[in-house]
């Protein structure tokens, strides 16, 4: 089997990537396999190390950087996260599989810099209230980090245009099936010269963005609310 370049999914907290990565890689184990990022955010309940990531202290992480054992790593949410050159080499075993990258923005665009056959596409929640309900349903966050997340997602979402290939994922099924289209299509394939991003694309993310305002808003009123009394 030749290997395709990594497919790279990016897009803000919330809007399923992480699923849609696992899905990809459950029905299609001789296809993909996950790239496990290293980062220095402490695990979750439930998470495990080399799972969903390598838990490693900042020392170890800067250490990793300065051995060039990352192929691209960024500061997100207040943590160090990055993706290890060995999840991206071929292997000598000839493996075939294509590496799925769960990662954000500025990690996608040095993975395209570096490179070029990777695939990049960014994930959209379907509408501002079930992003935030997902959000806010994880229970994983408490509610000063879906604020921090929030932030961080109105400049993603604002840096989306820059991108040429979307999926909005309404349904995880239909996410997975459009990925899968996208990636055969080599829809995102490099950088290149981008046609503007579809309306529909452009009004989602913007409602989106005024979605999140409004939340970080109500967010913040109620912890002064609740500060005051
Ligand atoms: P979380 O803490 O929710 O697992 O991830 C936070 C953000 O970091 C998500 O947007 C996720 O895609 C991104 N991320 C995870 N791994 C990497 C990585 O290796 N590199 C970069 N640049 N971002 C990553």
């Amino acid at each position: 089997m030749t290997r395709g370049g990594p497919l790279v999914l990016m897009g803000p907290s919330g809007a399923g990537k992480t699923t849609i990565a696992g899905r990809l890689v459950a029905l299609h184990p001789e296809r993909f396999v996950f790239s496990v990022s290293t980062t220095t955010r402490p695990p979750r309940a439930g998470e495990r190390s080399g799972r969903e990531y390598h838990f490693v202290s900042r020392a170890e992480f800067m250490e990793m950087v300065d051995r060039g054992e990352l192929a691209e790593w960024a500061q997100v949410h207040g943590q160090c996260y990055g993706t290890p050159v060995a999840n991206l080499a071929v292997p000598a075993d000839g493996d075939g599989r294509t590496p799925v990258l769960d990662i954000d923005v500025q990690g996608a665009r040095q993975v395209l810099d570096r490179v070029p056959d990777a695939v990049a596409l960014f994930v959209l929640p379907p509408s501002p209230q079930v992003w935030i309900g997902r959000l806010a349903g994880r229970g994983t966050e408490a509610p000063a980090e879906i604020v921090r997340r929030l932030r961080t997602a109105v400049g993603e979402l604002a840096a989306a245009s820059s991108f040429g290939a979307f999926v909005v994922n309404g349904d995880v099924d239909a996410a997975v099936r459009e990925v899968l289209t996208l990636a055969d299509e080599g829809e995102g394939r490099g950088h290149g010269s981008r046609p503007p991003a579809d309306a529909d694309v452009a009004r989602l993310c913007r409602e989106l963005e005024a979605g999140a305002e409004c939340e970080i808003r109500r967010l913040e009123q109620e912890r002064q609310a609740g500060a005051a009394q």
